[in-house]
């Protein structure tokens, strides 16, 4: 981790810089990338730390959420506790978040710390504070130069993970992501200790709560089309995404799963909660009004992730109680577990068994 990208002969050279671009675009992991960025520019410009903050929206505001650390020969990436902070609650950060501008400040009278922004699609997305010796012109564009990097290239991560039409979270990013979430849930609390140390201290009590996994199917989807036209259908299709990011949870992750289905992977949370909050979007959207198109129903059938079970396993589980909610007159949320112990479902281990019939 610790390990130095250069040798001192390169830094500050065009090939150095561009070999520092190379690599910080080779990483498809964004903390790694942070990491590696938060190493370089300790390496490029005179200065002792480096921090690198995403900024999250929170219950009251925004926060920032340590991602990485660097100084000078030492990464003390792994160490990061508990490193988050309200925005509002320091003001060269609220500054910078506001005006999209560098922020320097003296910590001495020869060490400054500067806070710089970085900008996203939206705005703000991250901040990069530094402490050094007064930097030069040169050093501070240098390092706005590869903040911009940085940012461009999280926007194009960002952009090949999402769906085009909805905004939410693709079938591809689904695949490749479902094993690492069900690996996340399914762990005991003390290896959950890494991560977890990012999460508010609140939610640690959540930690023995599991996920879930929930599939919505619009319901008589091909009606739609076929009495309004494509056009209004996708119309629908976004409008629904809308309504699943303002009521789902920040935690909660997103997916359009296919053409009108969706996937919502509930973050840790009760049963009673699970049901709750499915059942609400399910009733919101009964209510939504779609512009000409009118009154829109779901069916959504979910399941319960807190085994070490194959994603298709987990997904064909989700499918069986949205197959029944689609035969037992749709427009509901049906719950896996609960039809299997009424007797409407036959459970996992008997069905593979049966179909050796
Ligand atoms: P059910 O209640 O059983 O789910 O009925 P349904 O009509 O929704 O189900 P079906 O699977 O028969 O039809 C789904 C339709 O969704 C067929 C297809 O034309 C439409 N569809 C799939 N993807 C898109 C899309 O991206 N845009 C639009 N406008 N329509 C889509
Ligand atoms: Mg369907
Ligand atoms: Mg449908």
């Amino acid at each position: 981790m610790s390990q130095s990208l250069h040798t001192p002969a390169e830094l500050n050279t065009t090939v150095g810089v561009l070999q520092s671009v190379a690599i910080i675009t080779g990483q498809r992991d964004r903390d790694l990338m942070a990491r590696t960025l938060a190493s370089t520019l300790t390496e490029l410009i005179h200065c002792s730390d480096v921090k690198m903050y995403r900024i999250l929206p929170a219950d009251q505001g925004e926060e920032a959420v340590l991602v990485a650390e660097a100084r000078n020969d030492f990464d003390i990436t792994a160490a990061l506790s508990e490193n988050r902070v309200m925005v509002s609650s320091r003001p060269d950060f609220s500054a910078v978040s506001s005006s999209g501008k560098e922020y320097v400040q003296p910590l001495s009278k020869k060490v400054f710390l500067s806070v710089y922004p970085i900008i996203g699609k939206h705005g703000v997305i991250g901040l990069c504070e530094i402490i050094s010796e007064a930097l030069s012109d040169e050093e501070r564009h240098l390092v706005m130069a590869f903040l911009r990097v940085y940012s461009n290239y999280l926007t194009i991560l960002d952009e090949s993970e999402t769906d085009t039409l909805t905004d939410l979270l693709n079938r591809r990013t689904f695949d490749n992501n479902i094993e690492k979430i069900i690996a996340e849930h399914s762990a005991s609390d003390e290896s959950q200790a890494v991560s977890d140390a990012q999460r508010p201290a609140r939610r640690r009590g959540a930690l023995d709560l599991p996920h879930w996994l929930a599939i919505i199917d619009i319901d008589r989807f091909k009606r739609i089309n076929d009495k309004f036209g494509h056009l209004y259908g996708d119309e629908v299709l976004l409008l629904l995404s809308r309504n699943m990011q303002r009521i789902f949870r920040q935690r909660d992750k997103l997916f359009r799963f296919g053409g009108e289905e969706f996937i919502v992977v509930l973050d840790r949370t009760s049963e009673k909660n699970a049901r709750a909050v499915l059942d609400r979007f399910r009733a919101e959207v009964e209510q939504y009004h779609f512009p000409q198109v009118g009154k829109v129903t779901i069916s959504i059938g979910f399941v319960r992730m807190d085994k070490v079970d194959a994603p298709s396993a987990i997904i064909g589980r989700a499918d069986q109680a949205l197959y029944y909610a689609k035969h037992h007159g749709r427009n509901q949320v049906c719950f896996y577990e609960d039809l299997v112990a009424k007797g409407e479902l036959v459970g996992e281990r008997y069905s593979n068994d049966m179909q050796m019939f």
